[in-house]
This record gives C-alpha cells, structure tokens and sequence, in this order.
C-alpha cells in the first residue's frame, strides 16, 4: 500500500556527522546512502505501543510473552543503559524535551508520529490485538498463535526454569482468551472439536481483524523442530492427557507438532504468512540451539504447506549462514530485526550482503521495535534499529558494487526491495 503524505526524515543529518558512535560514513557510497535514506520502509516486526487515554491501564497488548520479567542475563552492550545509540535516538526524536511531553502534545498520533520520525511507511504491528492509535492503515496487525498449540496442562513445561513458568502463565491466560471466545471455558472432548471450534475460528477472527500473519514465539517455549504426526497419533494424545495429569514431554510434542502444521496450513488457506522467532532470544535461561532455523527445514520441504508463507524473524542469528541456505525453498522469508538493534552496522552487513547475493527477493527490512524500558521505549529502539538497518543495507550495497558484483542501478533496485517491494509482494500491500 502506497500513502501519500508529507514525510520528514531525521535521518541523514545524523548519518552525515563524522566520528559520531558507529556510524562510518565512508563505507556507504553518498548518493545510494541519500536513497536509502528516503525510501518509505516497512518495517516487517515491531512491538508498537498503544497512547492511552489518562486513567486507563498501561497497554500490555504489545506481546503475548512481555520480556521484561525475566530473570537478570548479560545484556547486549547496545541495548544496556547509557548505549549511545539509544541516546542518540532519544535526542533525534525528542531533541532534548521530556518524552511524556511530546506524547501530550502529539497525543493519538504520536505512534505514526514515531513512524514518521523512523521513516516507516507501514509497521506490521506484532500485538495480542489492535487498538485506538496503533491500527491500520500505518499499522498493519500479527496476530499470536502460541497458545493455541499448548492446549493440555502446562505444568511440566511450565517447571523448565523461572522464565518458562512466567511465559505458559501468560500463554494458559491467551488460551483461555481464545476459548472464551469460542463460549468455552475449558477445550472440547477431542481434538477435531478443538479444531473446528477454536484453532479454525481463532484464525479466521484473526484474518478478519486484518491480521496479515500468525506469530510463533515458539522458540522461547520448546525447539523449532516441528515433525510431521499423522492425525490419529495427535487424537491419542489429546484424548488421553485432555483432562489431565500435564503430558509427558515427548507425547506433547507430537500434539504441538501437529497443531504447528493444521495452524501452519490453515494460514495458507486463509492468506496469513507464519511468522517465526528465529535467534536466541531474551533472558538466560532461552534455548539456543532450539532456535537454529535448520530445525524448520522439514516444515518448509512439507509439500502439504508450500502455500504457507514462512517468515524467519530476526534472521536466525547466529545461524546467520544456516539461515540463507533456507531461502531457496520457496515459501521462506527473513527479515533482520533485532540484529539491526543489537549488531553494529557494519556486522550485520556482512550477513545482509550474503542473502542479496543468494536470494535477494526473501530478505525484509524490520527493527523489533521493542518497549524494553522507559528509557528504551519502542520508539527509541525503532529508531535506533530502523537507522543501523538501513547502514548495514548501505555498507552491504557499496561493498557489493566496489567488488563489481552488481551496478550502481542494481544497488538502488536492492535498497527498494529490501526496504518495501519484497514486503509489499509477499503480503499483498
Ligand atoms: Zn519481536
């Protein structure tokens, strides 16, 4: 979708500004790095956050797993307090004035306010729903679809570690949204009712809502490694563990297995993209290895879901290199958010320049905009991830260009394809 409006980039003057942090002007040809900078982006994977009017209750709809009660890790240096990245993003949104102020004074078009300052055309917004200033035609909704794989007793998984246990409460709590939904307070008799009467209709409300996606932010809950189960295997478990005691894990996985690819061809059928976490992920306790994208090659080589539209989330770091590999299976995405907030520039191009060299109509701008705290807010994180995206796309494009792979023509057809058209074509836009 093409708006037209006034758009004010606060970008370049920043750019242009020698020794500033980690911005190295020089590895990015001027007049592509003028380019870049204007093209109007979507933004693949972000957390935007609802303005609410004075007296009603802080938005939490901003994830289904909020990462903000988990257990102390080793923070990445760019993302710590005092970052000078988030400094810098705060003094080129708010030039010094008191966030809370600026809110006030843009009030319900503060978010696509934000939007402008981080020259963001449309934000596809990952929400437990949409609301009054964060909603279309700017924000565009993914909907969340873990809970709907985790539907017998959570308890065991729940045990794993602290962060877990916080993570299916909050699941066991959506779940409970989506029966309520369907008029049930507890999951049917057996599992073909549990299909027809919540996964289906969660989805097909989801669709109608205006979702373009279902997110798994399953890797923060068990391993991507979803196996094909035939449906009668699937029926046993649900029969037998529905009323309880909570599973053993190895029978629930071949429940959630099952669930992942019915919800994965589902979303084929009804037009939405799957999207999934793909990189290690918040707080200490996350699996990694859990997280490798290799893990999904048997769901993206499953013939039965190459309508399906897979979207890896994050770019798989640090299976980086695993990841490309996966792009030329013809329902795989990727986009670089998160990288683009926590990498230096320079660092994420070399991954960047290794997926345009391959298949570069799979590869999608994102930031993963992200409320962490007050200081770094979704704006401030957006900011900052949306403007070392578009350095790291620079350096890979001129680093492209001086080694005589592509034309300076091509390096401009590239920013656009990364910054928008690969979006706009794999979602209809
Ligand atoms: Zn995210």
């Amino acid at each position: 979708m093409e708006t037209k409006g006034v758009w004010v980039l606060a970008l370049p003057a920043v750019l242009s500004v020698a020794g500033c942090g980690s911005v190295r002007p020089a590895l990015v040809d001027p007049g592509l790095e003028q380019e870049i900078q204007s093209i109007r982006a979507i933004d693949n994977h972000a957390h935007p956050v609802r303005v609410m009017h004075a007296g009603e209750p802080a938005d939490r709809g901003f994830d289904a797993l909020p990462v903000d009660n988990m257990e102390p890790s080793s923070d990445p240096v760019n993302i710590r307090p005092g970052a000078p990245a988030v400094a810098e993003a705060a003094r080129a949104l708010y030039g010094g004035r008191p966030k809370a102020r600026v809110i006030e004074e843009k009030g319900g078009q503060y978010p696509t306010w934000v939007l402008d300052q981080m020259g963001v055309e449309t934000m596809l917004a990952n929400r437990v729903e949409m609301g009054a200033t964060v909603e279309p035609p700017r924000f565009r909704w993914v909907a969340y679809a873990d809970a709907l794989i985790f539907p017998l007793d959570n308890a065991r998984l729940a045990e794993r570690n602290p962060d877990r246990k916080a993570f299916f409460t909050l699941e066991d709590t959506l779940r409970a949204r989506y029966l309520g939904a369907a008029a049930l307070n507890a999951v049917p008799a057996t599992l073909a009712e549990y299909l027809e009467r919540v996964v289906t209709p969660t989805l097909e409300r989801h669709r109608r809502g205006g979702a373009l996606a279902e997110k798994f932010e399953a890797a923060y809950l068990r391993s991507l490694e979803f196996d094909r189960v035939d449906r009668a295997t699937a029926e046993r478990v649900y029969a037998r563990f529905r009323s309880g005691p909570a599973p053993a894990d190895a029978d629930y996985k071949v429940l959630q297995d099952y669930l992942f690819r019915y919800i994965a061809t589902e979303c084929g059928r009804l037009g939405m993209a799957v999207h999934l976490h793909a990189m290690a992920g918040a707080g200490s306790y996350f699996d990694v290895s859990g997280a490798n994208p290799l893990l999904l090659e048997s769901v993206l080589n499953d013939p039965g879901l190459r309508r399906t539209r897979f979207v890896m989330l994050h770019g798989g770091w640090p299976f980086n290199r695993e990841i490309t590999a996966l792009l030329e299976k013809p329902n795989a995405w990727l986009d670089f958010s998160a990288q683009s907030l926590v990498l230096e520039p320079a660092t994420l191009a070399g991954s960047i320049r290794e997926w345009l060299e391959f298949v570069p109509e799979k590869v999608l701008f994102a930031t993963d905009a992200y409320p962490y705290s007050d200081e770094l807010g979704w704006e401030e994180s957006g900011w900052a991830a949306a403007r070392a995206g578009r350095q790291a796309l620079g350096i890979a494009l001129t680093a492209m260009m001086r080694d005589g792979e592509i034309s300076r023509a091509r390096a401009s057809e590239l920013a656009r394809m990364v910054l928008r058209e690969n979006a706009r074509h794999l979602y209809g836009l």
